[in-house]
């Protein structure tokens, strides 16, 4: 067995943390309905009530008839995603710190066969349209790599949120142009709760084709979510996922813990929460001097800057986060059961360790 409470002990790890959302474990409604899906034998690969189940939630939850496939990760659902809007020789438009950019290890460019990603700058994490369309028409003849998709991150790598609006006017941006719109939601269910929007005013009402909607960072062990709304976009998805590795043969265990994470609005709930903590987290931070709060906090990522000497006090007494994230700076994320306390003790030890090194 490996002994957490003799580490916790040693001082060198925390059972608590702030450095993902993916961090945390299961929320209780979704291991539940897992245990529920655990009764007999049943039919494998998706032809099963749960999946059947599951699907029918999140199609309640669009208020429309779209195609869902799930799937182990957001790398895998993006990319695939992503190469079934294009041919190797289109290219893909993105924000420059956008995870498919920066954290996908070049998989949306493998998966479909070397399609370009070409980067779009934008403030707080966010393209626009203006940045799009300079992209866009910055060459038309045919050694350029055709733009054929934009695709934008709801909530972003930055821990900003778009507006209804400002999705609205990509999808028309896009629709101009000719591009198709895909939405990397790892965090979708954060950005729905802290806009309060109905799901489908900032999705396919909005022109988005395809959404990653994500389920591990809200409270699933894994999985997410490929939601299609337009339908034929959808077509031999499911091979796509075969060959790609990423059909579940028990999808019933990858299936069920979805609905018990949408029955009720689990997933708003878990969403709103870490927001709420990340808010709390935020003002305590902004109270502090030598911190530097770095983007708007709109979802449940805090950024700071401070001095490195301060980061490494505090890391030094077992906290973890990120420097490598977005622009610089750390970063720090508030999940689905973080606890006032866990906020309280990381204040205090941050306190604790910019007094030492007198910032
Ligand atoms: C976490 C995350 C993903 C998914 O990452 P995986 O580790 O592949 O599941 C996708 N996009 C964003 C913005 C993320 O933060």
């Amino acid at each position: 067995m490996i002994d957490i409470d003799a580490a916790v002990r040693r001082g060198n790890l925390r059972l608590r943390q702030f450095a993902s959302d993916n961090y945390a474990g299961i929320c209780p409604e979704a291991f539940s309905a897992m245990e529920s899906a655990n009764t007999g034998h049943v039919v494998s690969y998706g032809d099963d009530e749960w999946t059947t189940l599951a699907s029918d939630m999140i199609r309640d939850v669009f208020e429309t008839r779209c195609e869902v496939f799930f799937v182990f990760n957001g790398t895998a659902g993006n990319s695939l995603a992503l190469s079934s809007l294009c041919r190797s020789y289109h290219s893909i438009l993105c924000h420059e710190t956008s995870h498919i950019e920066t954290d996908e290890c070049g998989a949306p460019e493998f998966f479909s066969n070397g399609t370009k990603v070409l980067l779009v700058d934008g403030e707080n994490g966010k393209i626009n349209p203006e940045g799009i369309r300079r992209m866009v028409k910055k060459r038309s003849d045919i050694h350029y790599p055709k733009p054929k998709a934009v695709t934008l991150t709801q909530a972003t790598e930055l821990g900003t949120v778009y507006t209804e609006d400002e999705v609205r006017r990509i999808g028309a941006v896009a629709k101009e142009l000719g591009l198709r719109v895909h939405m990397d939601g790892a965090r979708f269910a954060n950005a729905v709760a802290a806009l309060g929007v109905a799901p489908r005013a900032i999705t396919w009402e909005a022109g988005v084709d395809v959404l990653c909607f994500g389920g591990a960072k809200n409270g699933l062990a894994l999985g997410e979510a490929v939601v299609f709304f337009d339908r034929e976009l959808a077509y031999e998805f499911d091979y796509h996922c075969k060959q790609a590795g990423q059909l579940a043969s028990k999808m019933r265990f990858l299936a069920a813990p979805w609905a018990g994470l949408l029955k009720d609005d689990v997933w708003l709930k878990n969403a709103a929460h870490a927001n709420a903590s990340a808010r709390r987290l935020e003002r305590e931070l902004s109270a502090l001097e030598g911190v530097e709060i770095m983007f708007p906090c709109q979802a449940n990522a805090v950024f700071v800057r401070m001095r490195p000497e301060a980061a490494g006090l505090v890391q030094d007494r077992g906290w973890m986060f990120y420097d490598f994230i977005g622009q610089g700076g750390y970063r720090l994320m508030c999940s689905w059961d973080t606890t006032d306390e866990d906020i309280t003790n990381f204040i205090s030890d941050l306190k604790d360790s910019l007094a030492k090194c007198g910032c």
